[in-house]
């Protein structure tokens, strides 16, 4: 059988985005639903690249974690708008969508980056299909009120409607911590980050179809935070992140997974296209970290361009960069889809 194809289980993938939220400090909370989902899977700390090669700011971050390589690739070096190379490199998403169009894509957010023109963004491209869009600058409170908007929407997609690819970005711990610090409060926010993690996926639970289908939930994070707030620098507490990944399914027949001893955030989107049986771009330059099979494998496609399981990796193969640096390119045009964009109260921004 081909890896994610089987007809009678669908396989979907849920990535939820936590804005600066420290390892350690994670770590130490014993969160009830990241905790759980470790538990069905893995938790990888990982360590942020050096800061000469990856700043550790907020649209570099996210552009590694969606796009599958550094920023020596896609060129997002800091969160102002400056020359980069992210047309070249399109998130998992959109790269999901372009080489399988029937592909339900879902983005919520509320970050000026994934939908908006400002800094390197958007970073939704244009295979994320349905978009609930808020823009926290029209909510005093910015995150800590668009957060709760975003998790409502997004719990109602995962339960109502057929996502087969979602990323939730949620970004009120962050901004606690640039206020006040990693302190309590810093901590609290992050409570309340795991307590809508625990919602989503009670929402993937509740699907009228879930017994046929097979999650992949990850969770990470775009950088640390020093002690007392902020973050872009060399430091480890703003160098540490993570990777959490478990399957969430109830078919009694699904294999076992393997997982990878060790992860970084550019394995996130080859394991997410994995997942879903779809073959990795070259251009990546991460491995599979988790998989709903017995091994680690790639995906390649056949003469037939249907998609085959390649050799399995190889762990000490998986930092291999190709010989050369692959044009990237959509490998077809995407077919015109109208995209179904909901613009939240108090939006003045939207989505390009
Ligand atoms: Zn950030």
């Amino acid at each position: 059988m081909t890896a994610g194809t089987d007809e009678s289980v669908r396989h979907r993938v849920l990535l939820v985005g936590w804005d600066g939220v420290r390892d350690d400090t994670a770590r130490g909370l014993q969160l009830p639903a990241l905790g759980g989902l470790a538990a069905a899977g893995r938790w990888w700390t990982t360590t942020l690249p050096d800061v000469d090669v990856a700043p550790t700011w907020t649209a570099v971050g996210w552009s590694t974690i969606l796009t599958g390589v550094g920023p020596d690739e896609h060129g997002v070096m800091g969160n102002d708008a400056e020359l980069n190379r992210l047309h070249r490199y399109p998130e998992v998403l959109t790269t999901a969508y372009c080489e399988r169009p029937t592909l339900n894509t879902y983005g919520a957010a509320s970050a000026l980056i994934f939908g908006t023109a400002h800094g390197p963004g958007p970073l939704f491209g244009p295979g994320v299909r349905t978009v609930d869009w808020v823009d926290r600058r029209e909510y005093p409170g910015k995150f800590t009120e668009t957060d709760l908007v975003i998790q409502e929407a997004a719990e109602r997609q995962l339960r109502e409607h057929d996502p087969d690819l979602a990323f939730v970005y949620l970004g009120e711990a962050d901004q606690i911590a640039h206020e006040i610090g990693t302190g309590d409060e810093y901590e609290a926010a992050i409570r309340r980050q795991d307590g809508r993690l625990g919602r989503l996926i009670a929402a993937v639970r509740g699907r009228p179809r879930f017994a046929q289908e097979n999650w992949l939930v990850m969770v990470t994070t775009d950088h640390g935070h020093r002690d007392g707030g902020g973050h872009g620098g060399g430091t480890w507490q703003e160098r540490q992140s993570f990777v959490v990944a478990g399957l969430i399914t109830d078919d009694p027949v699904a294999p076992p997974a393997a997982w990878a001893d060790h992860a970084e955030n550019v394995d996130i989107a080859p394991t997410i296209l994995s997942h879903l049986g779809i073959p990795l771009p070259s251009r990546f330059r991460g491995g599979v970290c988790a998989s709903h099979d017995r091994v680690l494998h790639r995906l390649h496609l056949d003469r037939g361009g249907a998609a085959v399981r390649g050799v399995p990796v190889v762990l000490a193969d998986r930092r291999r960069a190709p010989d050369a640096p692959e044009e990237c390119r959509i490998p077809h045009p995407c077919p015109r889809r109208t995209r179904r964009l909901r613009l939240h109260p108090g939006v003045g921004v939207r989505v390009r």
